[in-house]
Order: C-alpha cells, then sequence, then structure tokens
C-alpha cells in the first residue's frame, strides 16, 4: 500500500469540510472517481460537508446521476480539496481549488506538475478509479461502500480501461473491480447507457468513415469541422467521440480526431498502440499517457505540423520495430 493513502485518510478525517475537484472536460473515470469518492465520504461521515465541484461533467456518463450547482467562494476557505485524476493545475476545472485550506491529488497521470503539498500519484494504474477502489479496499474496515459509489467507481475503470483491455490492467484492476460487482451493480444497465447512441451520432459515425485519411506511413486522422457537427447536431462530446472509429485499422498504430471548437481552435485527441503519442501531444499545448492524449492547435497549418509529426514518429517506429500489426 501507498504510505501516502494513509495520510490522505488521516486530513480527510481531521477536516469538517471537503471538497473534490476534477479537470476540465471530465471524462468516464474523472467522474466516476470523483462521484464515486463523494458518495463513499458522504457514507462514512455524514456530520461532515462533503461537496463535489462539477458544472464540467461528462454526458456519456449522465446515467451516474445528477450534478450539483455551483460552489458559493465562501465553501472553500475552510476546506480540504482533493483532486482527482488531472494532471496540472491549470486543468483543474475549478480554479478556486487555491481557496482551499490544504490540496490533496490522486492521480494516474505522468507527474509532471506537483501541485498538492500531499499527493498519491500512480502512474501504472488502470483508472483513477481503479485508485479509488483501492483506497476504499485498503480501508474498508472504516469506510463505507454502496451500490450507487460502487457503479460510478466501476464505470470509470471499464471506460478508462477500454473495458478492460488496455496493457495497465492489472490482476489488482480485476479484483477490485470484482468487490465493486459483488456490491450489486446492474451491469446490463451499465452497458446499455454505455453502448447505444442516438440515430444521428450513428449516421454521423457512417459518414466520418468514408472521411478517415491515413498519412504515408499509416497515421489515420479524421477532421469534424463546425459545418459537420451543426449538420448532425451533434454536441461537442459526440463529436469528439470520432476518435474511436479509428482504432482498429492495421497498420494505423497512431490515430488521431481533429475537432474545430467554438472558439476557432481545434481540439486534437491522440491515440495508438505499441507507438507513444504523449511527447507530441506535449509539443502542441497537450499531454495525457502514453498511448491516448490530448492537444489543441490553432489552425489547419498547425494541424498539418502535428500530422507530420505523428507520421514521422510512425515512420520511426516501424522502421526500428520487427513485428508491427
Ligand atoms: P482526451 O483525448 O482529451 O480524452 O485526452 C486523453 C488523455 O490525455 C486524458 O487522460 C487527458 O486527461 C489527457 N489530456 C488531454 N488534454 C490534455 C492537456 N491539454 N494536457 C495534459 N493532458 C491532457
Amino acid at each position: 500500500m501507498n504510505a501516502n493513502m494513509t495520510l490522505i485518510l488521516d486530513k480527510i478525517k481531521a477536516y469538517s469540510n471537503i471538497i473534490i475537484f476534477r479537470h476540465k472536460r471530465p471524462d468516464g473515470d474523472c467522474t466516476g472517481a470523483t462521484k464515486g469518492l463523494h458518495q463513499i465520504l458522504r457514507l462514512t461521515y455524514p456530520e461532515k460537508s462533503v461537496l463535489l465541484s462539477n458544472t464540467d461533467f461528462c454526458e456519456y456518463v449522465s446515467f451516474l446521476g445528477e450534478e450539483n450547482s455551483p460552489l458559493p467562494d465562501a465553501a472553500f476557505a475552510d476546506a480540504l480539496g482533493i483532486v482527482i485524476d488531472t494532471a496540472t493545475a491549470d486543468r483543474i476545472s475549478d480554479q478556486r481549488f487555491s481557496l482551499c485550506r490544504e490540496l490533496i491529488k490522486i492521480d494516474h497521470h505522468i507527474n509532471v506538475d506537483p501541485y498538492a503539498p500531499l499527493e498519491w500519484v500512480e502512474e501504472e494504474r488502470s483508472s483513477a478509479c481503479e485508485m479509488i477502489a483501492a483506497f476504499y479496499d485498503a480501508f474498508r474496515d472504516e469506510l463505507k461502500m454502496d451500490e450507487i459509489a460502487a457503479t460510478c467507481i466501476y464505470t470509470g475503470m471499464v471506460t478508462d480501461s477500454g473495458r478492460f483491455r488496455f496493457r495497465s490492467v492489472s490482476g489488482d484492476t480485476m479484483r477490485l473491480a470484482g468487490m465493486l460487482l459483488d456490491c450489486g451493480i446492474d451491469t446490463d444497465r451499465l452497458y446499455a447507457n454505455l453502448y447505444m447512441k442516438d440515430f444521428n451520432a450513428l449516421q454521423f459515425q457512417a459518414y466520418m468513415l468514408g472521411r478517415i485519411k491515413r498519412t504515408e506511413n499509416g497515421v489515420a486522422y479524421l477532421h469534424v469541422t463546425r459545418a459537420m457537427q451543426e449538420k448532425f447536431a451533434l454536441s461537442f462530446e459526440q463529436a469528439c467521440a470520432s476518435v474511436s472509429y479509428m482504432d482498429a485499422i492495421r497498420g494505423s498504430l497512431i490515430w488521431i480526431a481533429f475537432i474545430d471548437c467554438e472558439d476557432g481552435s481545434i481540439r486534437v485527441r491522440l491515440r495508438s498502440r505499441f507507438v507513444t503519442v504523449n511527447e507530441i501531444a506535449s509539443k502542441y499545448h497537450g499531454g495525457g499517457h502514453a498511448c491516448a492524449s490530448g492537444a489543441t492547435v490553432a489552425n489547419r497549418a498547425e494541424m498539418r505540423r502535428l500530422l507530420a509529426d505523428a507520421d514521422a514518429r510512425l515512420g520511426a517506429f516501424k522502421q526500428g520495430t520487427e513485428g508491427w500489426l
């Protein structure tokens, strides 16, 4: 067990006001981990004020329940802040974290910005939710879990591990998932919520499949313009989900979705297998995991430069590696 887990529990016990923070544009893991810990702490310490800063939320896991209304400034002064799944301070969705009396970071990203005095970072964990499950497991004599918390945490484990497919999935991941399943999660409902799509989203997928391009060395990419988002009446999140359309093209070990944002910038979602992409993301105002990163480019010229970098990266990888697919 990581020694800081005990220190984190001690801090939680010492504070009567606790605020849990997530990152901007939270995904299923960040949402599940923050909601899951929120529920565990509320169940265990009904006398404490445990709040969730969650004006940024994730559409595709909205079935996990209501999000709270914005918190007043006064809530932060005496609070212990716990930031989950957020590598850098600038990505915390509510910058009033700086008003908290003390701050804790719990994360599974590369620790490029140790912004909290007390942190528990395990880069090899498949999800932040797995860490929350491990935290509960380590102190299960003291902490309380119910079906609501277990469902939130399990959902993030499922989504961030690619349905338990990624290399980061360990025996521990599966044991912790088993522990959560024993709490009575309705997996039929969970997977119906994760897999069923709106008809317009399906039509958009069919349209985009015909527009996937490949660079010389096989980097697959697509570009979702504002006009396309309007044509299919897509939410921004639905448009961004298009990165997954390219995840199984033989030879395309890197795949990238470019999505036009309202402010004129272009969101970049990079994914890969075998070859890493986080250093490319870092070069373009982003970062993330070795094989799943995000970035932002200002215009099409910068988009082409990023593509050229990715193409060179994949080319070098293929040349230097035997047995790539
Ligand atoms: P995304 O494609 O936005 O889902 O991002 C994939 C992974 O990269 C997630 O773990 C994000 O938290 C991380 N990520 C995305 N954008 C950034 C960024 N600008 N800086 C650092 N990490 C990022």
